[in-house]
């Protein structure tokens, strides 16, 4: 295992290199890059590759995504330290950690039970006090604490759930990557003050699908 500062070197040039090279330009979304210890949050196994310039699996069908991918999602969501914000696709966690940095709270929400209850413990033990993670189905959002300031999708649904877009605030963002298979756009929406909704596409991404979840007893 590498020494801690060494870490943080790799976490320096996984930034200037992968992230800021490609247009990123939002330096609070950079710092927290800097700081948030990736290697944590990858399986024992693969943790050499924390910093790689690629998405890396943890299990279950999940990946992690590229940093890339999460400097940009962050940078789109303009999140401010008063925001309450919503993920969908608690993961490992990481997302997770990043927008817990630059926010008041995040409640995310992970379909898998094993993933939602490693998040939980591994966010816990490092310090991460404002993130309340759920086992559950994102499609249904979380109504108990809507509505959202920020709302962050990391599994492609076909199309844009709308319980999503109604726990969206007035003045929110949602940023999601939509479509099926591996045809995917990342789109963000933005609710106007009125409650108009406006979307943009900000390119082509691959994530893995938004599942429905399994109804028990039914076929
Ligand atoms: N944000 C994560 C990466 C997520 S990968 C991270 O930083 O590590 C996508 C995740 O979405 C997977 O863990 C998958 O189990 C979860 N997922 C898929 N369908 C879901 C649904 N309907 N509701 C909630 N989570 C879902």
């Amino acid at each position: 295992m590498a020494a801690p500062d060494s870490y943080a070197s790799l976490r320096e040039s996984m930034v200037r290199e992968q992230i800021e090279s490609r247009g990123v330009r939002d330096r609070a979304v950079m710092e927290v890059m800097k700081r948030v210890p990736r290697h944590q949050f990858v399986p024992a196994a693969i943790r050499s590759w924390a910093y790689a310039d690629r998405p890396l699996p943890i299990g279950h069908g999940a990946t992690i995504s590229q940093p890339y991918i999460v400097a940009l999602m962050t940078e789109l969501l303009e999140v401010r330290s008063s925001h309450r914000v919503l993920e969908i696709g608690t993961g490992s966690g990481y997302q997770a950690a990043i927008l817990a940095r630059l926010s008041k709270h995040v409640y995310t929400i992970e379909l898998e039970k094993e993933l939602a209850r490693e998040a939980t413990q591994r966010l816990t033990r490092l310090g991460y006090a404002n993130v309340t993670v759920r086992h559950g189905d994102g499609y249904r959002g979380w109504p108990e604490e809507a509505p959202f300031d920020r709302i962050i999708v990391t599994a492609a649904p076909p199309e844009l759930p709308a319980a999503l877009i109604d726990q969206l605030a007035p003045g929110g963002k949602l940023v999601a990557p939509v479509g099926s298979g591996w045809d995917q756009e990342l789109i963000l929406v933005s609710k106007a003050k009125d409650g108009t909704v406006r979307r943009e596409s900000k390119g082509g991404v691959r994530f893995v699908p938004m599942r429905p979840q399994a109804r028990v007893g039914r076929r």
